[in-house]
């Protein structure tokens, strides 16, 4: 095989691995800055500058830079894709098994060490290095339940290079007294060209990952309320009026509003943050009573509200009521402050099957909520007037 094929695959292998290394850089100056994108710049950087000093083997360079320190940081690159992909997941919360990717790479470098001079002794252990390197990148991999379609992608491009890896084991392994002069470079080619897929796809996708996970959180950030954790106003809205559309059968809807009782006074008297704790507290409690099928929003302030469906009269008229007590009873004491928090619910109840009655319904039960407030406050007030409208 003529010697510029090697040469053209280790240019583009370099190039490519050098603008992964820059694209990466790019979007942590644009503001993505996650720990594992340093990891996985690393892991390229690391490849460009041991493929290079694999490369001076051609000029001569003496084997302990060209073989020895070469092959120790070809090794690397996998190492720290899996790092980063164990920042990736888990932040920088848990800290990375250093110790035991230390201790490896001591071995496997004084072992290269003593070895290196031996006929491919290096492409031998590095291969082994790098293929277990790149089974433990698999499992991380596998740990992870979301995003399964680029962990899988990355999971495909991980085990290729690994078989890659082993077959070079073999290969070296099997014909290591009578291989032919020519035949190292063949391997050498084989194992470039994987290392090239491996970085151009682990470039696109490691990212990928990156993004998608950041738009998962964007979302749900969009779609939360910070305090309580429970869906904001717009959230609730989307997602009930959708619910109440996709009832196809008859199921009737049970809409409540929520409004804690003289909180400014709470907040006057404990303090904003024991008044804060106090609406934890409430949605906390909404989330244990209520089911996962129901929807809660926290719609402003100190305000509530809940749609539920395919509860009948009696069970809504019960299930308010129960809620108003749990609050009574749990936000007493909160904090070790005795707040004697309660709530006053509106609600109301019908068959319509179609969201177009959902704000007509949202202000039935909120002017029920005004006459609980109206009362005396701690009480539910229940308007069934609307139970037979039917639309859809
Ligand atoms: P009522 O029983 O009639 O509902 O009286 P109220 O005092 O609960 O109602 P009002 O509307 O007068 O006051 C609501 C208070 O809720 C005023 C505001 O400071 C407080 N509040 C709204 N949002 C928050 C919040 O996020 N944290 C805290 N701590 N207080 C809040
Ligand atoms: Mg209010
Ligand atoms: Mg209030």
């Amino acid at each position: 095989m003529p010697e510029i094929d090697l040469t053209i695959i280790t240019i583009c292998s370099l190039t490519i691995s050098a603008l992964a290394a820059g694209y990466m850089l790019l979007l942590t100056k644009l503001g993505i800055r996650h720990p594992a994108l340093l990891h996985w710049i690393g892991s390229c950087v690391i490849f460009v500058f041991a493929s290079l000093l694999a490369a001076s083997r051609l000029y001569q360079v003496t084997p302990l830079i060209s073989v020895w320190l070469a092959h120790c940081l070809l090794a690397l690159p996998p190492v720290l894709i899996a790092t980063g992909l164990l920042r990736f997941f888990h932040g920088t919360e848990r800290s990375l098994p250093t110790h035991l990717v230390g201790t490896a790479m001591a071995a496997y470098s004084t072992l290269l060490f003593f070895t290196y001079e031996l006929s491919h002794s290096a492409p031998i252990l590095t291969a082994v290095f790098i293929a277990l390197a790149c089974f433990w990148c698999i499992a991380l991999l596998a740990s992870n339940s979301t995003q399964r379609l680029t962990c899988g992608l990355l999971q495909s491009i991980l085990t290729m290079h690994a078989l890659t890896m082993c077959a070079e084991v073999f290969l070296y392994t099997y014909q290591w007294q009578t291989m032919p002069q020519g035949h190292e470079k063949v391997y050498l080619k084989l194992a470039l060209v994987s290392h090239l897929l491996l970085t151009t796809i682990a470039s696109m996708l490691l990212p990928l990952l990156l993004f998608m996970d950041r738009e998962r959180y964007l979302m749900l950030q969009a779609d939360r309320d910070d305090l309580t954790q429970l869906p904001n106003r717009r959230h609730f809205l989307r997602e009930s009026a959708a619910g109440i559309d996709n009832n196809d059968g008859m199921l009737p809807t049970t809409i409540m509003m929520l409004d804690l009782d003289n909180f400014k006074s709470i907040n006057d008297t404990f303090g904003h943050a024991i008044g804060d704790a106090a609406l934890k507290k409430v949605a906390s409690i909404l989330k244990i009573e209520l089911s996962q099928a129901d929807f809660i929003g926290r719609l402003g302030g100190e305000e509530f509200a809940i749609v539920m469906i395919g509860l009948d009269e009696a069970g809504a008229r019960t299930t308010a009521e129960r809620l108003r007590q749990k609050i009574e009873l749990h936000a007493r004491i909160i904090e070790g402050k005795q707040l004697n928090l309660t709530i006053s619910i509106g609600a109301t109840f019908s068959y319509a099957r179609d969201s177009s009655v959902f704000q007509a319904l949202m202000k039935t039960a909120d002017d029920a909520l005004f006459e609980a407030k109206r009362r005396g406050r701690n009480r539910v007030i229940f308007d069934s007037s609307k139970a037979n409208v039917r639309i859809g």
